[in-house]
């Protein structure tokens, strides 16, 4: 009889330094059928969906609730995703299910909760009584920040491999494929799993450069070695959000080689610690190649002073300023005012940076091009920025913010489609620096975001551009040089400036 397989998906990549909340209003909630008709697309719901069609099982569609990266998530959204659940759940429950896959992030955190992926699989065994003998199986984002409570409540949870995440619907996949493994041999895996003291930036856990891509070959080879471990997840760890579990991890999900096929008796309670303790050896071995290269994975961008005071004002062509703590593309509020000050106070001539700042596009709205004000500008989204920049500005132009995408298979077109919106935007000057003011985060992956407005970006000498890789499509071809900085943001590289308060210490490269 083909399996009935419960589905479910709840993902959020949680930042705790940013200011304000992400509500039910920012989720992207897909239902019932609706669920079933993303067969084929890109996502690993797409990827679930296909390979359990290739095994020709029954999928038992619940909900999905998807936000992009951002501010901590609202308690009311944690509860509405669970109390619809539930109840499709339950109904499904009275006909018979055989296993449960969920989509997840891995670090979503909640006003109330620091750990909603382990919350919610804790749930699911505790108030959904009948899923206690059933396998629950999950694929998740390697930048999930992993727990106790996700191994203890789940049998097989497994990751992404790769950073940028190029394998999310291959990685829904290969767990699809490791359920089926759960029928055919009629055997139950466990997780378990080992924390290692160390927190890593974004930029830090490519898994093209090491110390991700060494500690990934690791895992594969232990995944080789070892027929009864099933799978073998290096979780990198997202570092801006804040909780005791975050940091860098690995995990995998096990068998004890006799209870295969349940032919042979079940192991003594000795033997099986045995095992469990030579697997656990290999989690060690992990951990270790992990601290031996942390310094490595601390991936730090110098601070912007030391950068932009030594740059060449004569030096021909563009210059592009990058800045990853304020990037837009990774969650950031994208009015963080490091560029521009600096900009301003070395009293930089033909340079540029855009800034969110809806507040002062509407104060702007009173003005004609060519009248002046003071103006607070940007600094209100992230309490790591030292605050808005009183600038005197004019006016040079205004726009409802709408632009066709120049390259329509950019990362943006992937998020957005063909044309943006950058909501009411105003582009002002202060001395030497233009000012393009937008009301909508505008990640900088278009360059339809200045042409737009009339302005040529590559006739610039200098421009700040908040991302920290996927604007260079869109810059690499149009300027001669770049420059990551270090800014107060909130995205950061440099984790020792944020705020940490519930992170567990020792940590490197927090403590010495
Ligand atoms: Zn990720």
């Amino acid at each position: 009889m083909s399996k009935r397989i419960l589905l479910a998906g709840f993902y959020h990549e949680t930042h705790t330094f940013l200011e304000g909340t992400t509500g039910l209003s920012e989720f992207q909630i897909t239902r019932d059928q609706e669920l079933i008709d993303r067969r084929g697309d890109a996502s690993p719901m797409g990827g679930f969906l296909d390979a359990a069609e290739k095994f020709g099982w029954t999928v038992l569609p619940t909900v999905d609730y998807r936000a992009m990266p951002g501010a901590i998530v609202e308690d009311e959204v944690i509860e509405r995703f669970w109390v619809e659940f539930k109840k499709r759940a339950e109904t499904y429950f009275r006909k018979g299910i055989d296993a449960i896959y969920l989509v997840l992030h891995g670090a979503m955190v909640s006003q109330s909760l620091m750990d909603v992926e382990g919350e919610i699989l804790s749930r699911l065994r505790s108030e959904l009584p009948e899923t206690a003998e059933l396998p629950l199986f999950a694929v998740y984002d390697l930048h999930a920040n992993f727990t106790q409570a996700m191994a203890s409540s789940s049998n097989c949870l497994v990751a992404y491999r790769e950073n940028p995440h190029t394998d999310a619907r291959e990685s829904a996949m290969r767990a699809v494929t490791l359920l089926s493994r759960c029928f055919t041999q009629n055997v139950m895996p466990k997780m378990i799993w080992a924390k290692v003291p160390i927190v890593w930036p974004p930029t830090g856990v490519a898994t093209a450069n090491v110390p991700m891509s060494l500690l990934e070959k690791s895992a594969r080879e232990i995944e080789e070695e070892n027929e009864n471990v099933w799978v073998v997840n290096v979780n990198a760890g997202y570092s801006f959000a804040d909780t005791p579990d975050t940091g860098v991890s690995f995990s995998m999900a096990i068998t004890a080689p006799e209870l295969e096929g349940q032919l042979k008796p079940e192991l003594s309670n000795s033997e099986s610690e045995d095992w469990e303790r030579c697997v656990r050896m290999k989690l060690i071995q992990l951990c270790d190649l992990a601290m031996a290269w942390k310094h490595q994975g601390n991936v730090v961008d110098p601070p912007i002073d030391e950068v932009i005071s030594g740059l060449d004002h004569k030096a021909p062509g563009l210059t592009v300023i990058v800045e990853p703590s304020d990037n837009i593309g990774g969650g950031a509020p994208g009015d963080g005012t490091g560029i521009l000050r600096a900009f301003v106070k070395l009293g930089f001539q033909n340079a540029a940076v855009a800034i969110n700042d809806p507040e002062t596009v509407k104060t702007l709205e009173r003005l004609t091009p060519g009248e002046r004000m003071r103006l607070p500008i940007g600094g209100k989204g992230s309490p790591v920025d030292p605050g808005p920049l009183e600038l005197e500005v004019e006016l040079v132009s205004r726009s409802d913010g709408r632009f066709e995408l120049e390259n329509k298979k950019s990362h943006l077109a992937s998020m957005t489609g063909s044309v943006f919106h950058m909501g009411p935007t105003a582009v002002v000057r202060h001395a030497g620096v233009t000012i393009l003011l937008t009301s909508y985060r505008t990640a900088p992956f278009d360059l339809g975001q200045w042409r737009s407005q009339g302005i040529d970006p590559e006739n610039f000498s200098f421009i700040g551009v908040k991302a920290a890789v996927a604007h260079r499509a869109a810059y690499d071809p149009i300027s001669a040089r770049s420059y990551w900085v270090d800014t107060p943001g909130p995205c950061t590289s440099n984790l020792k400036s944020l705020p940490f308060k519930h992170i567990l210490h020792p940590v490197f490269p927090l403590d010495d």
